[in-house]
Parts: C-alpha cells; structure tokens; sequence
C-alpha cells in the first residue's frame, strides 16, 4: 500500500528543506525525499559567502543546520531515488525504487547537476583524475599540476579552493571573458598559482591508462593544438535539470528545466517547483530557500482549495 500524505517534496537541498519548514510549520503531513544526503549541492561546495547571516559559512554546515532547523517541525524524511510521478485524478503517485507515496501535491527540488564536456579521455578517467567536485576531490591533488574547465562561478570558485592545495591551477576557458561573478573573479586574480588559459577549447583529456598526465586543446585564435602536462582536471561547464522522473507530466520545456509562475506552480495543479530545477536565470542558496517558502506556504493553499 503506498503510504499517503499531503505534500511529498523530492529533493532535499536548500529549497526543498524550506519547502518541508513552512508545510511542516503549516501542519501538513510532509515527505521529504531524497535519494543521496540532505543538504544537496552545499554538501559539495567549501565555503558560502553570499548566504544572510554568515560572512562565511561551510556548505556541510549550513546543510545540518538547515536540516536541524527543519526537523524540529517533524517531516518525515526517507531515502528514495525517484522514477516516476503519476497522475490519478487529483492524487499524485510517486514511485521512487523501493517504495511508492501519494500525496494531492508534490513540490519538485531536485536541483541540477554537472554537464560533461564530452571529449575523449573524459570518461574513461572519471574518478582517476576527472572531477567534478574539487570538494571532494581536491585532497588527492596535493601539490599537482590541475586544470579546471569552464569559466562560469563554479569553476571558479572551485579553482580559488583548489589552489589552496594543489601546486597550481589552470583555468581553462573556451573565452577571452569569465561568465563568473566579479568578487570570484577578483580572488581568482589574486593568486599567484591560478593561470589562465583563455579562447581554448579542451580536445580530449589525456592519461597513460591509469591515470589523467594531461589535457589537449586547441588555441581558437591561432588554430593550432597544444598540450598541458595536469594531475587533475575538474570539469565545471555548466548545470543539467534533474527532471527525468518528470518528463511524462508535460511540464518541462525543451531543454528539461521546469516553468513556474511566481507562486512556484507548474502546468499541473498541485505539482510545485522550485529552486534551481526551475526554468530561471540566477541560481543561489538565497533563492532557492526563497522558492522553498514560496511552494511550501502554496502546497498548503492548493490543499485548503480542495476542501472549499
Ligand atoms: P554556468 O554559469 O552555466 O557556466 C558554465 C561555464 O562553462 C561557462 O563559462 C561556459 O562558457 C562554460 N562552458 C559551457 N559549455 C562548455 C563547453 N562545452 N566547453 C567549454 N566550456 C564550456 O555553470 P556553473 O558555473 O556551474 O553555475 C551554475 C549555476 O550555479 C549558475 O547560475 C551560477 O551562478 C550558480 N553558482 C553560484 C555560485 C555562487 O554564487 N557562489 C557558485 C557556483 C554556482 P561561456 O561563459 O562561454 O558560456
């Protein structure tokens, strides 16, 4: 028997866990789903600095202390990687590999995740000096040579992080311009043992089998291929919608990411979205927890709808 509640929210990063405080606080019944550790993507990120209320914060940190926060309003909080969400009526099923829940409203936080560039080498050096988490990763690359790709805040945020233990970072970029914020930028500058490398575009990653030795690309102004001798090279080109288990609600528009209208509602009465699995431009904590508030207090007026 699936078991039933009011709201079941799938995702539990910084907006979905807003989303259970103000449902929960509102005395819904209230599902909080995810499939790896609550917290999300700022389990990844080193430190936040453009949070309200920290100068400077650790992702894990803010994570536990917005799941404490969370919890004392006493969601239920389960593991499920979820493969489906089905219609019927005005129930909505959701089916995730172990279980099944219904609820009358779903709110969808499953944020986005990192794109691969796609050459050769890529895969093949996954997990053995292709990253796409310097917070995870940076630790093996102690006073190595790394490069990080892409040009946007991630790479180089997660650049600044890296430098702090690697011999030296290069920052590759397909540009001459960072997409980044100017504050990232400007500490990027300032270290001494970030380089850059600007108007490249990454060929294929190289390796001796076992391991990353390197990285090829092509200098777009000059057309000519160079190499780069690098123990590590982390991938930040950009973020995919994780909206798969959504894709038969005709919800998402043709690059998978999810319309909403100001009060987080999606196509579908009674399904919400929020956070950075959303069709938008900015993509932060800050908004995200503001979207959590926004779905988790219209979760509770699309319920009392129904009773009217
Ligand atoms: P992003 O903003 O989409 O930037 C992706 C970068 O990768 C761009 O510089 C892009 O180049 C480059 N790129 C894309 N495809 C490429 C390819 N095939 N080959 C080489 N380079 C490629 O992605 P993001 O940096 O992961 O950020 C995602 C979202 O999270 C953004 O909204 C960002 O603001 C947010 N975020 C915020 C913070 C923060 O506030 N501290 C930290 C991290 C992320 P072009 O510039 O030429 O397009």
């Amino acid at each position: 028997m699936a078991k039933e509640y009011d709201v079941i929210i799938i995702g539990a990063g910084p907006g979905g866990l807003t989303a259970a405080l103000y449902a929960s606080r509102a005395n819904l019944s209230v599902l909080l789903l995810d499939r790896g550790p609550y917290g999300g993507q700022m389990n990844n990120t080193d430190a936040i600095d453009n949070y309200p209320g920290f100068s400077e914060v650790k992702g894990p940190e803010l994570s536990e202390k917005m799941y404490q926060s969370v919890m004392k309003f006493k969601p239920d909080f389960e593991y499920g990687d979820v493969q489906q969400v089905t219609l019927d009526g005005i129930k909505k099923i959701v089916k995730t590999d172990t279980a099944e829940y219904t609820a009358p409203a779903v709110i969808i936080a499953t944020g986005a995740d990192h794109k691969h560039l796609n050459v050769p080498g890529e895969e093949e050096y996954s997990g053995r000096g292709v990253s796409y988490c310097a917070v995870c990763d940076a630790a093996f690359f102690k006073g190595e040579d790394v490069a990080v790709i892409g040009g946007g805040d991630s790479a180089v945020e997660e650049g600044v992080y890296l430098s702090q233990m690697a011999k030296s970072v290069t920052i590759i970029h397909r540009r001459d311009k960072l997409r980044a914020q100017p504050t990232l930028q400007k500490r990027a500058f300032a270290k001494d043992n970030i380089n850059f490398i600007w108007n490249a575009q990454t060929e294929a990653i190289d390796g001796d089998g076992q391991k990353v030795t390197g990285i090829t690309y092509k200098d777009k102004e000059t057309g000519e291929i160079k190499t780069l001798p690098v123990a590590g090279v982390f991938i930040y080109v950009g973020v995919l919608a994780q909206t798969k288990p959504f894709e038969d609600l005709g919800i998402l528009d043709s690059h998978g990411w999810i319309p909403t209208d100001e009060h987080m509602k999606t196509k579908v009465p009674g399904i919400f979205a929020l956070g950075d699995v959303r069709q938008k431009d900015l993509r932060q904590i800050a908004n995200a927890v503001g979207d959590g508030s926004i779905a988790g207090q219209e979760a509770y007026n699309y319920l009392q709808s129904l009773n009217d």
